[in-house]
């Protein structure tokens, strides 16, 4: 059998964070090797986070490089990716820093080895995640009820591997079971019966068979699955949602990170002092352009050394927003009306929700990027 590599990424994030305690504790004979690639410009939280995952996994988390030391003398890896880029600040259109700094080190980490990536996309996100090109590279999502990628169920379910579903499924099945299975596999794709529908179907019949039934299908494919003689999460039908997430961090000791610290903050509306909470989504750079207004206040306030550094990159004519510079942002009167719609929007939703401050990170994880928030 060949040798196939289990990797996770180490954002500094919650997500990725549970998912390495989650498979450590289930799945203890799973080699994985936990990596981090860091772009020299976290929030403290973050580094703190990574720190106390290692005492709890017992393993190291390897440091990728996305430059080497010896071969710079910027101030951080991203500030040496920005000089060569003269300057010009990464936006959520011109993303370089991602690519730079998190997916061109990780495919160089990774090589041509057979690799399984484990990645802690979560059952309550509709996003797919970073899927790496390399053919050598399968990921996984053990938080979601479907496990595959994107490209994995677009194969198997395609119009044109019906026969060869309809095989898979009566050697994984009892007769009596199949034929509602049979319906649905022998349906073909269409405009008014979609992939997902398909998909849908097949995992409410059941997500161990049609697991199972997808790892025989891999054995006839390159992909690295395929190349095992077992795979312990076939039998896996556990979905992770955020407040999982938030248990297995404080279960394992580990706890959440530092910036989710919910903090209050005041803002006097029509005459009244109201008070407000305002916390950091995310991990990521403490500059992230993917960060909400209140979350740049939150920087001003809580973190002033940094957002003052934010403001040193705000240089001929580029910005980190589109609409206002740092100076703006941080004037009085702007950090005021920021509070104040955040305050009236918050509340508004809270009407609605009794969990907001659990909706501000899902409308936040809406946005962004899965390699350096997960
Ligand atoms: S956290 Fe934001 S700024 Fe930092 S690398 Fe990721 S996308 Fe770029």
């Amino acid at each position: 059998m060949a040798k196939i590599r289990h990797v996770l990424g180490i954002s500094g994030g919650k997500d990725s964070a549970a998912l390495a305690l989650y498979l450590r504790r289930l799945y203890p004979d799973l080699e994985i090797d936990y990596y981090t690639s860091d772009t020299g410009r976290e929030l403290d939280e973050t580094y703190a986070l990574i720190e106390r995952l290692k005492s709890a996994l017992g393993k190291d988390i390897t440091e990728i490089k996305p430059i080497e030391e010896n071969n710079t003398n910027a101030e951080s890896n991203f500030d040496h990716f920005l000089e060569l880029y003269g300057g010009y600040l990464p936006s959520s259109m011109a993303r370089w820093c991602t690519k730079k700094l998190k997916l061109e080190p990780f495919e160089n980490y990774i090589g041509n080895e057979p690799t399984i990536s484990y990645v802690g996309i979560r059952g309550d996100e509709d996003r797919e995640g970073y899927i790496s090109k390399k053919s050598n590279v399968q990921s996984i999502f053990p938080f979601r009820e479907n496990i595959w990628s994107e490209d994995v169920i677009k194969k198997i379910l395609s119009n044109q591997n019906i026969d060869q579903l309809v095989l898979l499924y009566e050697r994984a099945m009892e007769v009596k079971e199949l034929e509602e299975a049979l319906h649905y596999i022998s349906k073909p794709i269409n405009t008014s019966y979609t992939q997902k529908q398909k998909l849908e179907a097949l995992l409410r019949i059941g997500v161990k068979t049609f697991n199972q039934v997808v790892f025989q299908f891999l054995k006839t494919t390159d992909y690295p699955i395929g190349k095992l003689n077992s795979f312990p999460l076939i039998e896996n039908e556990d979905i992770i949602r955020l407040d999982d997430v938030f248990q297995i961090l404080e279960e394992s000791g580990v706890g959440a990170p530092g910036y989710y610290n919910k903090l209050d903050y005041e803002v006097e509306i029509d005459g009244e002092n109201k008070k407000g909470v305002y916390a950091r989504s995310r991990s990521g750079c403490f500059f992230c352009f993917y960060q909400q207004k209140i979350e740049w206040v939150w920087l001003l306030e809580q973190h002033p050394q940094l957002f003052e550094k934010a403001k040193t990159y705000e240089i001929d004519g580029y910005t980190w927003m589109q609409e206002e510079t740092l100076e703006e942002l941080s004037q009085p009167e702007r950090v005021i009306a920021i509070k104040k719609e955040h305050y009236l929007r918050t509340h508004r939703e809270q009407s609605k929700s009794d969990n907001n401050w659990q909706d501000d990170i899902l409308a936040a994880e809406g946005v962004g990027c899965a390699s350096c928030f997960i």
